[in-house]
């Protein structure tokens, strides 16, 4: 009998560290972007768990540092600057001081949006859709351009970017934040084929109404959370632990044949284009 229970407990073992070693990101460096609070600093925290050193930033130092603070204090390895991914020179700054600092680049989580309009999209601006294209789609881009010749270098990594459910079906008052989020999905799409070749993979992540500052007006306000509850199977707004575990999954060996994917995590809001 004792013999049955060792081996059992022998198979555990065996099983427990192979999925400790699949999902386990050791040697890694992640830049995850926008990353001083939020989904962003979840996922941070999330890879960083799981062994890999983040790089985290934002535009406001005071974030950095008490993301820094944070992180350190779960022993978490973290390097931290200043970032506004909508200017090019703090983007090659942010590459140029992980590569200095960590000795090259795994893994890009872009994950930056703005929204600054709210209202019918017929009454929204030139300047609005500039501002919303350049940080939310073409910073995304232009990051993955930046990132990749390094990815390259290690031999390959992942890229994963942070769309939202109001891709799939835009929000009211929020047309060109949705289209923008839908642009990050066909930007998945439309990078997954060519970075393969180098070993990278490009996924994305469409979170649901998630418990974050940026979404406070979507989930304070009860009446409207209460019209979100109706479409969602799991009746509460997500936390953003729960995007930043699906992020690092992606991330991991566990992923290892994922690319080109979307993963919506939205308490099961009906997600289709
Ligand atoms: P959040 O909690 O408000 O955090 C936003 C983070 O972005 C902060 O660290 C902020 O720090 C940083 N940031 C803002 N503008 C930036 C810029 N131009 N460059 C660099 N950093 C910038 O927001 P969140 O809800 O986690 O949102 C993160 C992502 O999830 C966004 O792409 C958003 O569209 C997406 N998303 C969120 C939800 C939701 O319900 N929360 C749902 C779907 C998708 P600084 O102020 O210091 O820059």
């Amino acid at each position: 009998m004792w013999r049955t229970v060792l081996r059992g407990i022998s198979a555990n073992l065996v099983q427990g560290k192979r999925n400790m070693s699949q999902s386990c990101l050791a040697g890694k460096v992640a830049i995850v972007t926008a990353s001083t609070d939020g989904i962003g600093l979840a996922a941070a925290e999330a890879l960083g768990r799981r062994g890999a050193h983040v790089v985290v930033s934002s535009r406001r130092q005071a974030n950095v540092d008490r993301a820094v603070t944070t992180l350190q204090g779960q022993d978490i390895k973290v390097t931290g600057t200043t970032c506004n991914v909508g200017k090019s020179e703090d983007r090659e700054k942010l590459v140029q001081m992980t590569l200095d600092q960590c000795g090259g680049i795994d893994i890009l989580v872009s994950n930056a949006a703005v929204n600054p309009f709210f209202g019918n999209i017929m009454d929204s601006t030139e300047a609005v859709w500039d501002k919303i294209l350049d940080v939310n789609v073409k910073s995304a881009f232009l990051m993955t351009k930046l990132v990749v010749p390094h990815i390259e270098k290690r031999g390959g990594g992942s890229v994963v970017f942070v769309s939202s459910v109001a891709g799939y079906q835009p929000m009211p008052a929020l047309g060109p934040y949705s289209v923008s989020k839908t642009a990050l999905l066909g930007l998945t799409r439309a990078l997954a084929p060519e970075l393969a070749q180098s070993n990278i993979r490009v996924n994305c992540v469409a979170p649901g109404v998630i418990k974050t500052q940026f979404s406070s007006m979507l989930w304070k306000n009860e009446d409207v959370a209460e019209e979100f509850m109706k479409q969602t199977c799991i009746k509460r707004v997500g936390e953003p632990e729960e995007i930043g575990g699906v992020i690092a999954f992606l991330c991991s060996k566990d992923a290892s044949y994922i690319t080109g994917e979307t993963i919506t995590v939205t308490g099961g809001m009906n997600c289709r284009l």
